[in-house]
């Protein structure tokens, strides 16, 4: 597929996804724009880049349906400044537009070839904010907290309690909690010491796997 057809149904999926659905976050509407997506998936794949729907990226795992990634960057409400901590870095992709709309972000992803896939499309992309590792990112990054935002891209049965620790105050955390098969994603808010947990929508999402998610 050609460079500029890629372009045109990058902005359909703006036009035809997200923006009907009530994404209308100024920042996150642009870098959904901006990143390329089919960039992030197998080249026999990019045709499919821009569709309605997540699509698997290998060792298992998805990268999210587009209207999912606008949606949780959207409840993070970035301006610019942030320090965002990404859990579950699997293509890439989230982690490329969270870069676009806040200041730095620490992604963490368990599973080495991921990791080292998506290092090389942040290099090639120029995308010089993003700085990741291989971990059980249910212990969060402690060395680099707080974090403003915290986005988990991997479904788990609680709220990780380090994540919670991690997140600055005022700070907000997206986060997918409850059953394997489904789950709900919410926005945990710490304002003043306190926590507050607001459901946003029901998702589907791959096992959050560490000592803070599912057994492996
Ligand atoms: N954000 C990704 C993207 O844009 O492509 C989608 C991620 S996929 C839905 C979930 C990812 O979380 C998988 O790559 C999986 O290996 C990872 N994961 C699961 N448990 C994890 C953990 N404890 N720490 C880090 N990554 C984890």
């Amino acid at each position: 597929m050609r460079t500029n057809q890629f372009d045109i149904n990058r902005e359909r999926m703006v036009e035809e996804q997200l923006i009907p659905r009530g994404i209308v976050d100024a920042g996150t509407l642009a870098a959904m724009r901006t990143v390329p997506r089919h960039t992030f998936v197998d080249d026999a794949m990019g045709y499919k880049a821009y569709g309605d729907h997540p699509l698997p990226i290998g060792s298992g795992q998805t990268i999210s349906q587009p209207y999912i990634v606008a949606l949780m960057t959207q409840a993070l409400g970035l301006t610019g400044s942030e320090k965002v901590l990404e859990i579950g870095t699997g293509s890439g992709y989230q982690a490329a537009v969270l870069s676009r709309v806040c200041d730095r972000v620490y992604t963490i992803e368990r599973i080495d070839s991921l990791l080292v896939r998506a290092r090389r499309i942040f290099d090639r992309l120029h995308y010089l904010n993003i700085i990741s590792r291989i971990d059980d990112g249910t212990i969060g990054w402690p060395d680099e907290a707080p974090f403003d935002g915290i986005l988990v891209t991997a479904g788990g049965p609680e709220i990780p309690q380090p994540l919670l620790e991690q997140l600055a105050d005022p700070g907000r955390m997206v986060i997918p909690v409850g059953g394997r098969d489904v789950q709900e994603l919410q926005l945990v808010t710490k304002q003043n010491g306190e926590v507050t947990v607001s459901p946003i929508e029901q998702v589907r999402f791959v096992d959050l796997i560490g000592s803070h998610g599912w057994a492996d």
